[in-house]
C-alpha cells in the first residue's frame, strides 16, 4: 500500500553516519558484521509508537531467538533517526530509551543528518521502522517497514539462520529471496484491498489507504460537537475523544491529543514539497491526517485529521 518506503530485496546500504555510542568502537559498519542476521531497529526517544511498540518487539524477539539458541548469530542494531524534535531527541535521550527498556547492551547510533542517511538509504518513512538484513555475500534486506511483527520475525530469522547454517557454503540470492518479508503479511491487521474497498466509501478508502485528503469543511466530522469517542474507520480503534476536539477554523475535525498515548503513529511526510508528520492509526496503518506544532492545548500540537477516517460513536449520554 505504501511502496514508496522500503527497500526489500535489495542489498543493504553500508551505514554512512558516525555516532556510535558507548558499547561501539569507532564505526559500525555492516562489511565488518560476521552475524548472518542484522535486526535494525530505528526510532525517536520522543516517539510513543517506538516506546508502545518497536522497543517492545526487539525485546520479544531477542528473547525469543535466546530461549531458541539463535541469539548470538543475530547482530542487533539501534539507530535514533532524528527528523524532528532535535532538541529532545539528543544522544542522551536514546541512551536513556534503550535502559528503561533493558537493552542498554545493544549497539546504539544516533543518526541526525537532514534527512537522517539511514533513512533516505533505506527508505524508512519514520519510527519505529524496522530493517531485517540476510546473510552474506548479498545482504539483502528481508524486511523494512513499520509493522513488525514478533512472532513472524522470530520464524523468518530462525528459518534464514537454518537454512544458512545446512546449506552449504551460503544460500543462493534465490533461497533469499524466498524469504522476502511481505509487510502485509507481515501485519497482523492487514485487511485485503477489496475487503476495505467493499466497506469503505470511495473517499474513505482514498483518504485511509493513499493518504488522500478531503475537501475542507466537507467531512461529517467537521463541525461535530457530540461527545464520544472518534474510532479508526478501518479497525475500530479508538483513537480521540472528543473532549479533546477544537474548533480549528481550517474545515478538518482538530484534536489536542490523542485519547491514550501510542494511539497515532507518527512518520516523516515529504509529500507536496513540504516536511510535515504524518499521522496514521497506530493499530492498521490507515492514513488519518497530519500533526501539527501549533495547537493550542498544553501539548501545543493539533491533530489535523480528515473526518473519512474516522467514526464517531456518541457517548450514552449524547445520544
Ligand atoms: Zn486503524
Amino acid at each position: 500500500m505504501h511502496d514508496q518506503y522500503g527497500i526489500a530485496g535489495t542489498t543493504a546500504p553500508e551505514f554512512r553516519f558516525d555516532r556510535w555510542l558507548d558499547n561501539v568502537e569507532g564505526n559500525l559498519r555492516i562489511a565488518d558484521m560476521a552475524e548472518p542476521v542484522i535486526y535494525l531497529y530505528t526510532f525517536q526517544s520522543w516517539c510513543p509508537g517506538c516506546h508502545s511498540h518497536g522497543f517492545p518487539t526487539l525485546n520479544a524477539v531477542r528473547t525469543a531467538l535466546e530461549a531458541d539458541g539463535f541469539a548470538e548469530r543475530v547482530k542487533f542494531i539501534a539507530v535514533q533517526t532524528v527528523f524532528e524534535g532535535h532538541d529532545t531527541n539528543t544522544s542522551e535521550a536514546a541512551r536513556e530509551s534503550l535502559g528503561r527498556h533493558g537493552l542498554g547492551d545493544i549497539a546504539l547510533g544516533h543518526d541526525a543528518g537532514h534527512p537522517p542517511t539511514i533513512m533516505s538509504d533505506y527508505r524508512t518513512g519514520g519510527t519505529p521502522w524496522t530493517v531485517l538484513i540476510g546473510p552474506r555475500p548479498d545482504r539483502t534486506v528481508l524486511f523494512d517497514g513499520f509493522q513488525l511483527d514478533a512472532a513472524a520475525a522470530v520464524e523468518l530469522i530462525e528459518t534464514v539462520l537454518s537454512d544458512h547454517q545446512t546449506s552449504s557454503p551460503a544460500a543462493t540470492p534465490a533461497d533469499e529471496r524466498n524469504h522476502l518479508m511481505n509487510n502485509e503479511a507481515m501485519n497482523q491487521n492487514a485487511m485485503t484491498t477489496n475487503d476495505l474497498r467493499g466497506r469503505l466509501t470511495k473517499e474513505q478508502f482514498e483518504v485511509t489507504q493513499n493518504g488522500g485528503t478531503e475537501r475542507p469543511f466537507s467531512g461529517a466530522y467537521c463541525d461535530t460537537k457530540t461527545e464520544g469517542v472518534y474510532r479508526c474507520i478501518v479497525c475500530d480503534e479508538e483513537l480521540f475523544d472528543s473532549a479533546a476536539k477544537f474548533d480549528s477554523g481550517t474545515g478538518w475535525p482538530s484534536f489536542t491529543g490523542e485519547s491514550e498515548q501510542g494511539r497515532v503513529r507518527r512518520i516523516v511526510d515529504r509529500g507536496h514539497g513540504m516536511t510535515r508528520t504524518e499521522a496514521r492509526c497506530n493499530n492498521c496503518d490507515s492514513h488519518l491526517g497530519h500533526v501539527f506544532a501549533d495547537g493550542p492545548g498544553i501539548g501545543g500540537e493539533r491533530y489535523c485529521m480528515n473526518s473519512a477516517s474516522l467514526r464517531l460513536e456518541p457517548s450514552e449520554s449524547a445520544s
